[in-house]
């Protein structure tokens, strides 16, 4: 029996921004279930984590943390859910703001939070043997936990979620914030700054990424955003693990957000297209084919793309919904093409669930051309949802989304490889070809209907790499 704490930032149902909260709030059940594994999980405790979880909280402990000359009191809370325990990690001057990200001390407010993690280990009646920290935001817990030793052969993975954003500050901060011995620096630094993803992936004893594809990628300069030297030096302990996704939580037979639920009929799936039209403002035509695109509206998801081609595309007889939030060019040039094409575009620019979820049912299509793509979870979202996902081949895209071939009859999506809008263009005029053919439609349809991502068998990759690391180093 294993013990392992897995540290991140956020978690469903609590708090969630993207597919990181997911797979937090998925993999440990799935390990406890299928590996019988204890995994508990600590996060901040935001504001933004309703009253209805807060009231359900118990108080464990409080202590100070010292992040240089600062020194804040932090209280711990427990809550148990669906067979997990977690800790929640208060404290009113960080993490009492609105939303989770997207402040000027970020950098700062993931180092405390880490530096608290690492005092926590003191006061939490858990011994973990695998510290097992997500994404920038937990990578300085890896380091300190390698320097300090707060826990005897406690060993620890990484996994990388999207080695995009990596908590870059000046290098000053490493004095500032850590007040360690100066011959620490060099694993936390990179290019002359202080770098707590490069931190944790110098400290790890194993890294993980979220999809074999993307283990590749990012030791190519292309995707490695600067990181490649060290994925390379490290690539004997990097392995990708494809993420899986709750597939009793995302389940149309029982998902209480949809109107009619279904495990795969056309027919009931045509009901909620017509609820979702109806609903965001659509011309109400159950056969005319429905594209959807639910993401953060940054960059990474092609959107420049979709940009790109988007008056074309809407020449065709079709209707897109687009949901997101992000980036201002995005939300203006999407909201203003909406009002171009009212009976053809819809766009929400708001973070909504269950809004994603009645789209995610009412649609035929959903659109994910990603620049790149660490695993996704959107497409396999979408094949719960009998949906068939256009994608770019790359990251985790190209390792779930199969292009159909009509000759073989086999492929459980559309897809194409360059980063090229014309080459997306091509590919969603073909998806319309295939929609129109009844015979190729329905062999698409029965290999989406047999396309299923559930966290299984990625479960028992984790627990091997647990296993691998508690027996060979001692
Ligand atoms: P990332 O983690 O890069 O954002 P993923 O595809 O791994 O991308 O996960 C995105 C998750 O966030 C999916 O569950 C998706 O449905 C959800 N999501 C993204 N944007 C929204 C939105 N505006 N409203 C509701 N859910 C959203």
């Amino acid at each position: 029996m294993k013990n392992v704490l897995f540290v991140a930032s956020e978690c469903t149902p609590f708090v969630k921004t993207g597919g990181l909260a997911d797979v937090i709030g998925s993999l440990p059940q799935s390990l406890k279930q299928y590996e019988r594994m204890e995994v508990r999980v600590i996060l901040p405790l935001y504001d933004e984590i309703s009253e209805e979880w807060r009231n359900q909280m118990e108080y464990l402990a409080s202590f100070n943390v010292p992040l240089g000359w600062r020194n804040q009191e932090v209280s711990i809370y427990t809550l148990e859910h669906n067979h997990i325990l977690y800790y929640f990690i208060a404290n009113d001057y960080y993490f009492t703001r609105k939303g989770v990200y997207g402040y000027y001390d970020d950098g700062e407010r993931f180092v405390f939070f880490s530096r608290a993690v690492v005092e926590a280990l003191a006061h939490i009646d858990f011994k973990p043997d695998i510290f097992h920290a997500h994404d920038w935001q937990a990578g300085m817990a890896v380091a300190l936990v390698k320097i300090m030793q707060p826990v005897e052969h406690m060993k620890t993975v990484f996994t990388i979620h999207n080695i995009k954003y990596q908590g870059v500050m000046p290098l000053g901060t490493y004095d500032d914030f850590l007040q360690l011995p100066a011959e620490h620096i060099g694993g936390m630094e990179w290019n002359g700054m202080f770098n707590c993803l490069k931190s944790a992936l110098f400290h790890a004893d194993k890294i993980t990424t979220v999809s074999p594809s993307y283990a590749e990628e990012i030791k190519d300069p292309y995707y490695s955003e600067g990181l490649h030297s060290i994925l390379l030096e490290r690539s004997a302990d990097l392995v990708g693990v494809l993420n899986g996704i709750d597939t009793n939580e995302y389940n149309p037979l029982k998902d209480p957000s949809i109107p009619v639920k279904y495990r795969s009929s056309r027919a009931r799936k045509k009901s909620n297209k017509i609820a979702l039209q109806e609903k965001i403002g659509l011309p109400i035509d159950s056969e005319k084919p429905l594209y959807i695109i639910i993401t953060r509206l940054v960059e990474q998801k092609g959107l420049h793309l979709v940009k790109h081609i988007l008056d074309d595309f809407l020449q065709e007889d079709v209707q897109l919904a687009i949901l997101g939030t992000g980036d201002e060019e995005f939300e203006s040039f999407f909201a203003e093409a909406a009002h171009r094409y009212p009976e053809k575009l819809a766009t929400i620019l708001t973070f909504d669930e269950g809004l994603a979820r009645q789209l995610y049912a009412g649609a035929d299509f959903f659109v994910m051309p990603s620049k790149f793509e660490p695993c996704g979870l959107a497409q396999l979202i979408a094949l719960q949802y009998k949906t068939v996902p256009i994608v770019r081949e790359t990251g985790g895209l190209k390792d779930t989304i199969h292009p159909f071939n009509e000759i073989t009859g086999e492929g459980n999506g559309f897809s194409f490889t360059n980063y090229n809008a014309h080459d997306l263009l091509s590919v969603l005029r073909y998806s319309l070809t295939i929609f129109n053919d009844p015979f190729q439609w329905s062999q698409l349809l029965k290999n989406v209907n047999k396309s299923q991502f559930s966290w299984k068998d990625s479960a028992s990759d984790y627990a091997n790499l647990y296993e691998e690391i508690t027996s060979i180093y001692v």
